[in-house]
């Protein structure tokens, strides 16, 4: 059993800390950005003191590699994103990023003999804040072996023209082209010339704590749903036009939230998560009753019969009578199934996690990752660490620096056992 190094991680911690820095204890670093070119360089100059090869693939993708024992071996990855979103916090990605960092400089300090050759990745604009969408590079990357429909979203000249939602006449393709991280496709993660991936990452829920777990066996991502439902009224003025005689849109959704919250819980679903947490409201002015609104709803949970019983009732709101008149309709946006994780690679986590003492336990990802996409072409798996009162995507975001190196901990030991296998 091997440890990662306490001292090393929070060195780590406290310099990417700085890229990105809004100043109030989190950070804001778009991908491509200055400040993510910051941390790009950092990793490759910690990568290249240790030795290690960088490549870098057509979507800016950075892979750092140190040989193994074996020049025919398949490579072992590990990685994640260095982007955050608007004023995120110091963990979320970075941290699977460091923890990669940190298993290759553990394994060149200890010189832990090893057969496969080891990779540290960064994945390219993992939270699409600036260039939507969320996971744009792993999904260009894995591209050819995702489902259909999830597929469709990430044509590569697609991903190449999305909008800088800050300003429309920049494109990520141009982001790219200047950033100097414009690489080869050749080096695109393979599943010629990769074994298996982890990633490390914070959990981003109360979970671990609440249950006083160090560190989370992820065994899945939790399968989704997202859908919108929209209300059509009628626009009056809102100081002439009698109450009773309005067709109010807004008031239809809100009618139908109620009611879909109320029927929802009455299923009485453990783990079943659920959120309306984006609106659109027309014309949204004072003056006006809305004659539109429409809502998101995103609902997610692993055993699909569940989320199918959600769906009726989400489905149900279209045939009522909303708000004095409203019409609704409902629209799928999209939905994933549960994506399990290599079992032969969750038991190596869990294996480890005993190994090095850390309290541990299986836990589902509520969040889509990297890995998801990374699970369709090469074998995959996840560690979480605890994330204090589970805050994420904010400033306050926070892992002890124990706890991360625990998880580059369990993710090397982990890495070491694959090492032993010629296939996963
Ligand atoms: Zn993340």
């Amino acid at each position: 059993m091997y440890s990662c190094s306490e001292k090393r991680m929070e060195d780590k911690i406290k310099t990417f800390s700085k890229f990105g820095d809004a100043g109030h204890g989190g950070i804001t670093r778009y991908s491509l950005s200055p400040e993510a070119i910051m941390a790009r360089n950092e990793f490759k100059k910690r990568m290249e003191k240790i030795g290690a090869k960088i490549e870098v693939d057509d979507v800016g993708d950075m892979y750092a590699t140190i040989e193994g024992t074996d020049p025919g071996a398949k490579r072992i990855v590990m990685g994640s994103h260095v982007d955050s979103v608007k004023n995120g916090g110091n963990y979320d990605g970075i941290l699977g990023v460091m923890a990669a960092m940190e298993v290759l400089e553990t394994v060149k300090q200890c010189d832990i003999p090893h057969r496969h050759p080891l990779t540290a990745m960064i994945w390219t604009n993992e939270e699409g804040s600036l260039y939507p969408p969320a996971m744009m590079c792993s999904g260009i990357v894995c591209y050819d072996y995702l489902p259909e429909d999830i597929r469709v979203k990430f044509k590569y000249e697609d991903m190449m023209n999305s909008k800088s939602i800050l300003d429309p006449t920049k494109t990520f393709g141009m982001a790219l082209e200047s950033s100097g991280f414009k690489g080869d496709k050749k080096y695109r993660l393979s599943p010629d010339k990769y074994m298996c991936m982890f990633e490390t990452h914070i959990e981003q829920g109360p979970i671990l704590e609440d249950n006083g777990n160090d560190i989370g066996v992820v065994d899945c991502v939790l399968g989704m749903f997202n859908y919108r439902l929209k209300f059509f009224g009628q626009t009056v003025h809102a100081g002439t036009f009698p109450m009773p005689k309005r067709r109010d849109a807004f008031l239809a959704a809100a009618e139908t939230l109620c009611y879909l919250h109320k029927e929802i819980d009455a299923l009485g679903i453990p783990d079943l998560v659920y959120t309306t947490g984006e609106v659109v409201c027309h014309p949204c002015v004072h003056t006006c009753v809305p004659d539109y609104f429409d809502f998101s709803f995103d609902a997610r949970h692993e055993d699909p019969k569940i989320l199918e019983k959600v769906l009726d009732i989400v489905k149900s709101c279209a045939n009522k009578n909303w708000g004095n008149g409203c019409t609704c309709e409902v629209e799928k946006a999209w939905n994933r199934d549960t994506v399990y994780w290599n079992k032969k690679l969750v038991g190596f986590v869990k294996e480890a996690a005993e190994e090095t003492g850390v309290t541990h336990q299986y836990i589902h990802s509520g969040a889509g990752h990297d890995a998801q996409f990374c699970s369709y072409v090469i074998p995959t798996t996840m560690i979480f660490v605890q994330s204090k009162d589970g805050l994420s995507h904010c400033e306050p975001e926070f892992s002890s620096v124990k706890h991360c190196t625990e998880g580059a901990t369990v993710m090397l030991n982990a890495v070491l056992k694959a090492d032993k296998e010629d296939e996963i």
